[in-house]
């Protein structure tokens, strides 16, 4: 019997998958060794144990991290996670891609993560206030908006950066709206951020399906999870007319060959936490929508989600990872091998943390913009980090996934030589 697809993937360290990305790009690039060995490091470490006060009355301790996996173009940029998985290794491989997603659409920002052992579908509004501003001052040692910025991710919302936003204010005793980003758009957010992640992930796609001479119009599309980049992927892309066949969040998926409408989804999803029990599709099962058939694949839930066992089964011409690191190395040579496009996670889902860096410098002049400028601005930034990406990839005969490593593995290296060793 086929062995369970999860347990496979679990197999797979994520931090152990990040390493061996880089090292694959390391020859192609002529990477100095040295170099090469610095940065298989993160550069800081920071675990935290938080004691919580729960609405029972007594309190409970939770385990968080904070990792800063190079600070050589900018300060540290990335989202705090808050999911019952959360291990160190993950949020150490989660702050080095951000490292190279950052230097690929060539923001000035370093790369880190944050992550927080905790199930918030089981918390109460005022406990997972608690954590957050717990977790915050607990943190605080290494965040600002000089040094280290912190935004959502995956269960994290805007909400939650307004406390992160509050409990580092109230410390320094005024308001400092540039130590997070993905906040409220009342207390310093920036307009176009919560779209920003799929808005991005589509002008890559568009950009992809012109390299393939592919017709948008009528388009399928297969997305897994259905949360904030999932759920905006589903609207923009159907409104660009693309067509969603195939959706799925961690309960289960829906599917319909003519076509499902994605604001009624939305409406679903709001209403009843799901997709599953939308009246216009048929039920399918989570791990089906990603070999469903489609032109589009659009994986855009957690980490190792197409292994070797799934690899020769997908179905779309286009994978566009809107989750980090959702394909394993294995599974990556298999889909090259089989003339699938994959956009990488560092280009895919690079929007998010393109209009965080719009935000921060937003804030930083206390100067706002109009949503216009900002999808505008976006969409240059993706669409010159889709071309070089291309161009390497086409250059070396290597996967989307190794031509945009170069572009930024050679960036963040160059930094690194350029600032030479202290002391
Ligand atoms: N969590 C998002 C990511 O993985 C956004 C990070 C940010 O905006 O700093 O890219």
């Amino acid at each position: 019997m086929a062995e369970d697809l999860s347990a496979v993937a679990a197999r797979e360290n994520v931090w152990e998958m990040a390493k061996r990305q880089l090292d694959e790009v390391a020859s192609l690039i002529g990477l100095n060794e040295s170099i090469h060995g610095y940065l298989r490091q993160p550069k800081r470490v920071l675990e935290v144990s938080l004691p919580v006060r729960m609405d029972n009355g007594g309190f409970k301790m939770f385990t968080g991290y904070r990792v800063q996996h190079n600070l050589a173009r900018g300060p540290g940029k990335g989202g705090i996670r808050f999911h019952p998985d959360v291990t160190l290794d993950e949020v150490k491989a989660l702050a080095m891609w951000m490292t190279w997603k950052c230097a690929l659409v060539n923001i000035p920002f370093g790369g880190a993560k944050g992550g927080v052992i905790c199930d918030p579908k089981h918390m109460s509004m005022q406990e997972l206030e608690n954590l957050t501003r717990r977790f915050t001052t607990e943190i605080s040692l290494i965040i600002g908006p000089e040094k280290d910025i912190p935004a959502p991710d995956v269960y994290t919302t805007p909400q939650i950066m307004a406390w992160i936003m509050d409990t580092f204010s109230m410390q320094h005793g005024y308001s400092i709206p540039g130590v997070v980003t993905g906040k409220p758009i009342s207390i310093g957010g920036s307009l176009g951020r919560d779209k920003a992640t799929a808005r991005g992930c589509l002008y890559v796609v568009d950009e992809a399906m012109q390299a393939l001479g592919l017709p948008i119009e009528g388009a399928t599309v297969a997305i897994q999870g259905f949360g904030n980049a999932g759920m905006y992927a589903a609207q923009l892309m159907s409104a660009r007319g693309y067509k969603i066949v195939a959706v799925s969040d961690s309960s289960g998926g829906v599917a319909n060959d003519s076509g499902l409408d994605a604001r009624g989804l939305t409406a679903h999803k709001l209403e009843t936490g799901s997709v599953v029990g939308f009246k216009g599709g048929e039920r399918i099962d989570n791990r089906a929508v990603l070999e469903y058939e489609c032109d589009v694949l659009v994986p855009a839930a957690l980490e190792k989600v197409i292994a070797r066992e799934n690899a020769p089964r997908i179905k779309a011409k286009i994978v566009a990872e809107a989750a980090n690191g959702p394909t394993v190395p294995e599974a990556d040579a298999i889909l090259f091998d089989r003339g699938i496009m994959v956009l990488p996670d560092i280009l895919a889902n690079a929007g998010g943390v393109t209009v965080s860096y719009f935000e921060w410098v937003q804030d930083l002049q206390a100067n706002f913009w109009e949503e216009e400028e900002i999808n505008e601005r976006l969409k240059r930034v993706m669409t010159r980090a889709f071309r070089e990406a291309y161009d390497q990839a086409q250059r070396h005969g290597v996967s989307m996934r190794k031509g945009a490593y170069c572009v930024a593995v050679d960036r963040v290296a160059e930094a690194t030589k350029l600032r030479g060793l202290y002391p």
